[in-house]
């Protein structure tokens, strides 16, 4: 059995055709442990985005291959893809996405009755509570601040026990101090539950929570920092975007 959560290997993502075509993921292997929190980071344009949808199966490469849990995504039908990225994978986005007119549990549970299931409320509590919003269920995003919005999300995230939890800028959207409440949050979730975690962040900051940080130019991986502080996250940014290679 593999250790790794998911695995891409050798995943290139070419958008367009002939002399028009964009190499957005070139080549790309690597491996997330389970457990493990990983930070993807890069100058704009350097694929980041491609990477979280091809390994979440938002998207398919035109080569390589995306394993979770020793699944092929790349094998998958349109409808199992669907129902794997239901059932296996959790999202928090950098907009939180909650429907206005639900509450707390209603948007939490939402998952759940998309998939047919009826949600078990102990269940729902249960998240609430690990994202610390025990006290907030019945109250609707409007009633809340940006931060708790955000962990309302995440608490949506979780609710299926996805075994790769994908964040795409979650905190850019929140003051500093609001961040940092979040991003301890999810680092709580690795070390405390086992959560896998990727999530593309710009913020050295943010990075500097995940246990490595991945980094990408020009579609390709360009190498890794292993338990940075955000000072050497950020000056390494700034030699990438200096002088790409
Ligand atoms: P990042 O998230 O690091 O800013 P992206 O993954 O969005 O990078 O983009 C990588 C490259 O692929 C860029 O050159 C971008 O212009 C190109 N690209 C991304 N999406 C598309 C698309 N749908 N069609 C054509 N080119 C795209």
């Amino acid at each position: 059995m593999s250790n790794d959560a998911i695995r891409l290997h050798a995943v290139t993502r070419r958008y367009g055709a002939g002399g028009m075509s964009v190499t957005a993921l070139d080549q790309v292997s690597l491996a997330f442990p389970t457990g493990t929190f990983t930070a993807v980071m890069g100058p704009s344009g350097s694929g980041k985005s491609t990477l979280l949808q091809c390994a979440a199966g938002l998207d398919r490469p035109t080569s390589g291959t995306v394993t979770i849990g020793g699944t092929d995504l790349t094998k998958l039908s349109e409808t199992k893809l669907t129902r794997l990225r239901r059932e296996r994978i959790g999202f928090v986005f950098q907009a939180f996405n909650l429907l206005p007119s639900l509450t707390a549990e209603q948007n939490v549970a939402l998952p759940l009755r998309l998939a047919g299931r009826r949600p078990a409320k102990a269940r729902v509590r249960e998240v609430l509570g690990q994202v610390g919003l025990g006290d907030r269920a019945r109250h609707r995003p409007t009633e809340m601040s940006g931060g708790q919005q955000q962990r309302v999300a995440l608490a949506r995230a979780l609710i299926t026990h996805p075994e790769v939890l994908f964040g795409d800028e979650p905190t850019g959207a929140l003051d500093s101090q609001t961040s940092r409440e979040v991003l301890t949050l999810l680092r709580g979730m690795v070390d405390r539950e086992g959560q896998t975690i990727i999530m593309v962040t710009h913020d050295p900051v943010a990075a500097s929570y995940a246990d490595r940080v991945v980094l990408l130019v020009d579609g390709r991986v360009n190498g890794e920092l292993i338990g940075a502080g955000a000072e050497d996250i950020a000056a390494r940014m700034t030699k990438l975007e200096a002088s790409p290679c």
